[in-house]
């Protein structure tokens, strides 16, 4: 039998236990995945090894713990500093982060799309920018606060505080990666603000799942195509189940298996 877990602190939320179990049961692997309450992400190496698990995914707050617990990354994780899939191979840690490539898959559904606008500036958007950059996309970075819009700054991206936005630029595709909405009813920015570069976007997506957050019934209320997170989020869980098995399986059939666990 070979044990998976998800660490996070709070993680009673997730899914990803769900969307596994699913594709090892119907490719009757003889595996397992379950979720750890992980509050000290000092301790997230230790566990893993403690648990004796052969991998795990990593989310809210633990995602630099992960990319400091590996003894090896890929190119990407090293690029954005984060990891929220760990592999043991041997007996070495090796980290990958799928978010933001699962981003990327969860797009494909939109036309046309060439300029994207990031509202905030925290962990996924790190990720999800560079992404998105590396496969050939515009990008520009508004945030509420300035100071983390500093290191995007750095990094050659286009970047903005809310209120020194040019109220005359637009975006093809207008993505929410911030908390707002979360467990609140708060757009991300002023809907003054935030009205015309919804309603003149091919689309809009919030990466927060499960829920019709403000941001969305904004797009909804100006007729703007939208999606909410759980496409990224069953995109990131195949690309992670595809490390999990070193790829042995078709991720067709993953993703067809996991994504009935929306309809449970
Ligand atoms: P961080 O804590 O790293 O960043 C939070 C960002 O949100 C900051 O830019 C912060 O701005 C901004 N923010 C928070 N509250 C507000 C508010 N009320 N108004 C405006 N801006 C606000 O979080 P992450 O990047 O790690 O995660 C962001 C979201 O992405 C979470 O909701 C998480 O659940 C979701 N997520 C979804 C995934 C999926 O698979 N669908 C995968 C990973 C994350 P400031 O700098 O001014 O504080």
């Amino acid at each position: 039998m070979n044990y998976f877990a998800i660490f996070g602190d709070p993680v009673e939320h997730s899914m990803s236990p769900l969307l596994h179990n699913l594709a090892f049961t119907k490719l009757g692997l003889q595996s397992c995945y379950t979720r750890h309450l992980l509050k000290d992400g000092t301790k997230l190496k230790e566990t893993f090894l403690e648990l004796h698990l052969s991998g795990a995914n990593i989310t809210l707050p633990h995602k630099l713990e992960a990319f400091k617990a590996c003894d090896e990354l890929d190119e990407f994780a090293k690029k954005v500093g984060s990891v929220n899939t760990i592999v043991k191979r041997q007996d070495r840690l090796y980290g990958y982060n799928t978010d933001a490539p699962g981003f990327l898959r969860s797009i494909e559904c939109f036309d046309q799309i060439k300029s994207t606008l990031l509202l905030g500036a925290g962990g996924t958007a790190r990720s999800v920018s560079v992404a998105l950059r590396d496969a050939g996309y515009s990008v520009k970075i508004a945030n509420r606060s300035q100071n983390r819009l500093e290191s995007f700054e750095k990094d050659g991206f286009s970047v903005s505080r809310y209120e020194s936005m040019d109220k005359s630029e637009r975006f093809d595709l207008v993505i929410n990666t911030t908390s707002a909405g979360l467990n609140d009813d708060l757009l991300p920015a002023s809907e003054e603000l935030l009205k015309p570069l919804v309603g003149d976007a091919k689309g809009c997506v919030d990466i927060i799942y499960g829920k019709q957050t403000p941001f969305l019934s904004l797009a909804q209320q100006l007729g703007v195509e939208h999606i909410d997170g759980s496409e990224m989020l069953l995109q990131q869980a195949v690309l992670a189940f595809d490390h999990f098995t070193d790829g042995k399986y078709d991720r067709a059939v993953v993703e067809k298996n996991m994504r009935r666990g929306f309809e449970l």
